[in-house]
């Protein structure tokens, strides 16, 4: 499925040489990888309006922070325990659950997650899916919808303004999507592109409304209309940012900033800041070695907050089963394999 035309504005005339453009690079890309081109699908540049319309819309209105009469300590501690509650919706949910299928859960909180994941405003569930496993499948070569090798911006958003004419067509979600659009909930979500966006917009009115009913009767309606509006900008506009940079860091800086364990092809590298952001998806090299795996920790001070979490989803029996280290799947094989020679009987 494509963006609609509507959602285009053409501002760059077709290259009539067919040859590629000058490749843009980073000022070290000598020191962390080989320059590499934009996806020539992005070519000739067209604006995609309905990313770059929201984006830039919730970034206006997250400055509405600054204004005094919009901050409450509520605001700040719900924009925090929300930084974490929805953000574990893209990283345990998107992409650990969905796109690399690393632990198994129940079917209700599979769906938890993506309810949770579409208050971040950020794709689809076969939309995120099939633009990572293409990252995954063509790391940082000009397949990469966003690799940062082109430009730390293209990598961190601006890969998001631009239409990508291959990246969310029916033969990509027949290639990369097609298990998560069996799932009659994410289907339906795919079939209009608005819903996405109402269910977004629906949860701002539910923080608005929430807000205000509780401080209603404790200090008056207009008091009251205040606070709401604090949960608004803090819980929702300055939240969902923070979702949306923290998701674009993990894109943008690991592939550009940190140490790497393992010589992959790729320029992935672990970003202990970006680790700690987003509850342990900084471990990126790791993650590139081994994506199947649950857990991206490969060192013991690696610590990855969202596999401990999901061991603790397991012990309460929400999770039903977690993909360890290839080394263990290889050795589970292998006995798996000489069982019947071992135990003929
Ligand atoms: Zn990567
Ligand atoms: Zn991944």
């Amino acid at each position: 499925m494509q963006a609609s035309c509507a959602d285009c504005i053409q501002i760059e005339p077709p290259n009539p040489t067919g040859k590629d453009p000058p490749i843009s690079s980073h000022p070290n890309s000598a020191l962390l990888g080989q320059a590499v081109a934009r996806p020539a699908s992005t070519r000739p540049t067209a604006v995609l309006g309905r990313y770059a319309v929201p984006i830039g819309a919730i970034h206006l209105l997250g400055l509405l922070c600054l204004v005094p009469a919009f901050f409450s300590w509520t605001g700040v501690v719900v924009c925090l325990v929300g930084v974490h509650l929805f953000g574990q919706a893209i990283t345990m949910g998107y992409h650990r659950l969905l796109a690399h299928r690393s632990f198994e859960c129940a079917k209700w909180f599979e769906h938890l997650l993506v309810g949770l994941a579409m208050c971040c405003f950020e794709d689809t569930p076969a939309r995120w899916v099939a633009t990572h496993r293409i990252h995954h499948a063509h790391s940082d070569e000009e397949e990469d919808p966003h690799s940062p090798l082109v430009d730390l911006f293209w990598g961190h958003m601006g890969w998001l303004f631009i239409r990508n004419r291959t990246l969310h067509t029916t033969s990509s979600y027949e290639k990369y999507a097609r298990d998560i659009l069996r799932d009659p909930f994410y289907f339906w979500l795919e079939r209009r592109s608005w819903r996405p966006a109402l269910l977004w917009l629906l949860h701002t009115v539910a923080f608005f409304a929430v807000g205000t009913a509780i401080a209603w009767p404790l200090w008056g309606p207009v008091e009251a209309l205040w606070f709401g509006g604090s949960l608004v900008v803090w819980g929702v506009f300055v939240r969902t940012l923070l979702v949306w940079h923290i998701t674009w860091s993990v894109n943008s800086l690991t592939h550009l900033f940190g140490y790497r364990n393992h010589q992959t092809q790729e320029n992935s590298r672990n970003n202990w800041l970006v680790a700690l952001v987003a509850a342990g998806e900084g471990w990126h090299n790791n993650h590139h070695h081994d994506p199947a795996c649950c857990s991206v920790s490969h060192r013991w001070w690696e610590l990855d907050v969202t596999h401990l979490e999901v061991k603790l989803l397991q012990r309460l029996g929400i999770v039903h089963s977690i993909v360890p280290r290839r080394e263990i799947r290889r050795t589970e094989a292998l006995q798996r394999a000489l069982a019947p020679e071992l135990d003929p009987a």
